[in-house]
Order: structure tokens, then C-alpha cells, then sequence
């Protein structure tokens, strides 16, 4: 995708060329640079444009998206907003399965987007019927002439970072990237955009942000899924109590987890410190990063890249909302 200055065709030509911002005070007392690649310049506010443009293009492309399909997905809000966009300008039918865990504004968003939501309970094991994953397959096996996204699942989620994420940052870094810090989730983007970047330069290092309550760390340590991981936590869109295709654990060195509280005390001081209006896991990864630094991760050689995955427009209510935050125990 390219941001031309010109005019251009639809909202869909924006996705992509997101801006890489230096870091100045949040990070002030660590060795090394660092840079921020601010996926809420995308037109739907976050990285899942592009996987969301990507997988709905790629359908298009082998013909199992045809005019009037429906387009079905579990999400936590992001992938969905992103997919409720694209169905309006290319004029699909979108229906969403979102744990009940996102905000509430992001839920009304989706609507407000034009998408069906189905809100189901997120502290069910995965298989269970009332879960996200199994609420959107039910929906597409009964809706003719839909398609299921499946982003935790659908290997076109890592090719799109592959595609555009990655190159995006050698470019604008120069190839003078030595680290990569990006929050996990599905994975698609830890995993595309850092494989991009170790096929061109090997030494680069890749570092995961996991959340405390999610399984990811110790499957990566141990190749296990150890459910006794699993524990209920707030962060949205960050960490898993599954083992993700998406994810290709080969490309990422080393886990860190973050706990609810810190991560949105650094997205609240990343605001106040850098003007950056960002969103919870944004603080996971700027809280991961300390943690890594504090791990002498760095040196004043390092150059770190840190993606941050969108805005903080969708979480007034929560990280942003001084009695959210005295309610959690999070503010003295
Ligand atoms: N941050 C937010 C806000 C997200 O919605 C997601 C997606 N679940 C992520 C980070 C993680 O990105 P990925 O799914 O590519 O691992």
C-alpha cells in the first residue's frame, strides 16, 4: 500500500506506511535508542488492518469471497473493527463473536461500524460451546456464502506483517534495527514481521510481550501448553489460553510476562511523557521493554523498534478512567 498525497480511491489505499516515532522521556534511562511504529495511523486505528485487508483481498482473489458474502470472526475488537470497515466499503456482511472481556465502547464501535456482535463469556475453556471460537464457527456454518477469518489460525495473518510490517521497518530503521519488542497475541505480528527482519539480518533480536494469566511464555520455554498458566487478567488483545498458529515460536527469542497493573500505568505515563495516545497492550510493551532492559538486554548500541498496536481512543473508560484504575487497585 502506498500514502500518496493525492487523492485516493478508498480508505482501504491508507492501510499500511504507518510512522516510526523516537522515544524520548518513557525510556530516557535505558541504554540504547528507541523507536515506536505507530499502528494507530492505520485508518482503523491498529495493526489488524493489515491482516484484516490482506486475508479479506486474498479471499477475493481465490473466489470463495463473492458479492454479498458475509464475512464471520471472533476478535477482541481490533480485527473487528478493521473487518467492519472493509465489509462497508466493499459491501459485505459482517458478524463478529467478541469476548465479553472488550470494553464496552469497543463493543459499541462494532456496532456503530454496522457489524452483528455476538458477546460471549472469555473465561470458558476454548472448546466450549459458548466460547468466541466456537460462537463464530456455529454462525458460519449456518450462514450461507460466509467466510470465516479464523486470525489466530490463518497462516495469511503472519504473511501480512511478512509483507508489509517487516519491510516497513528496515526501511524506515535503515537496517539499523537490533531489536524488535512486539506485543503476542494471535502472533501474526510478532511472527511475520520478525521473520522479516532476521532473513535480513540474522542478529536482530526478537522479544515478546506476554501477559501474566496467558499461556504463551512457558509454551515458547517448554513447547507445552500448561494450562495451571491460566488466570483471568485485563489486558485486551494481549496473550492466550491457547497454543495460536499464527504464532511461529521459532521466530521469537524470549518472552517477557506484564501484569495488568504495569501495563497500564505505562500506557498512562507513555501519554503523559510522549503526547502518544496509545492503548493497553502499547503499555505491556513499553512496561516488557523496562523489563528486558532491567534483563541488560540493551546496550548503548541497541536500536529498538517497539510497535505499538493502536489507539487510546478505545479505552477512555478503562486504563484512561482514574475510578477504573481505583478500582483495580492500580492508583495509590
Ligand atoms: N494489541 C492489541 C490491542 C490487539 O488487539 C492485538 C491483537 N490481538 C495485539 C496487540 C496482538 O497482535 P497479534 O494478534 O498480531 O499478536
Amino acid at each position: 500500500m502506498t500514502r500518496n498525497n493525492g487523492i485516493n480511491n478508498s480508505i482501504l489505499e491508507l492501510v499500511g506506511e504507518t510512522p516510526l516515532i523516537k522515544l524520548h522521556k518513557i525510556t530516557k534511562k535505558l541504554k540504547g535508542s528507541y523507536f515506536a511504529k505507530i499502528e494507530a495511523f492505520n485508518p482503523g486505528h491498529s495493526a489488524k488492518d493489515r491482516i484484516a485487508l490482506h486475508i479479506v483481498n486474498t479471499a477475493e482473489k481465490k473466489g470463495i469471497l463473492k458479492k454479498g458474502a458475509t464475512i464471520v470472526e471472533t476478535t477482541s475488537g481490533n480485527t473487528g473493527f478493521s473487518l467492519a470497515m472493509i465489509s462497508l466499503v466493499k459491501g459485505y456482511k459482517c458478524i463478529l463473536a467478541v469476548s465479553d472481556k472488550s470494553s464496552q465502547d469497543k463493543i459499541e464501535l462494532l456496532k456503530t461500524m454496522g457489524a452483528e456482535v455476538h458477546v460471549c463469556p472469555a473465561n470458558v475453556p476454548p472448546e466450549d460451546p459458548r466460547s468466541y471460537y466456537e460462537v463464530a464457527k456455529t454462525i458460519h456454518k449456518k450462514t450461507k456464502n460466509s467466510v470465516y477469518i479464523n486470525q489466530y489460525f490463518n497462516e495469511l495473518n503472519i504473511e501480512a506483517h511478512y509483507r508489509t510490517t517487516g519491510p516497513e521497518i528496515w526501511k524506515q530503521t535503515e537496517g539499523k534495527i537490533t531489536h524488535l519488542v512486539v506485543a503476542s497475541g494471535t502472533g501474526g505480528t510478532i511472527s511475520g514481521t520478525g521473520k522479516y527482519l532476521k532473513e535480513q539480518n540474522p542478529n536482530i533480536k526478537v522479544l515478546g510481550v506476554d501477559a501474566i494469566g496467558s499461556v504463551l511464555k512457558k509454551y515458547h520455554e517448554t513447547k507445552e501448553l500448561d494450562l495451571n498458566e491460566v488466570s483471568p487478567y485485563k489486558i485486551e488483545g494481549l496473550g492466550k489460553n491457547l497454543i495460536p498458529t499464527a504464532t511461529d515460536f521459532d521466530v521469537i527469542d524470549v518472552y517477557e510476562k506484564v501484569s495488568d497493573k504495569d501495563a497500564a500505568i505505562q500506557a498512562r505515563e507513555t501519554l503523559k511523557k510522549e503526547g502518544l495516545f496509545c492503548g493497553y497492550t502499547t503499555g505491556a510493551v513499553v512496561q516488557a521493554t523496562k523489563q528486558y532492559a532491567a534483563l541488560d538486554m540493551f546496550d548503548e548500541n541497541s536500536f529498538v523498534v517497539l510497535i505499538f498496536p493502536d489507539h487510546g481512543s478505545r479505552y477512555l473508560n478503562k486504563i484512561y478512567s482514574n475510578s477504573w484504575m481505583q478500582e483495580q487497585g492500580f492508583l495509590e
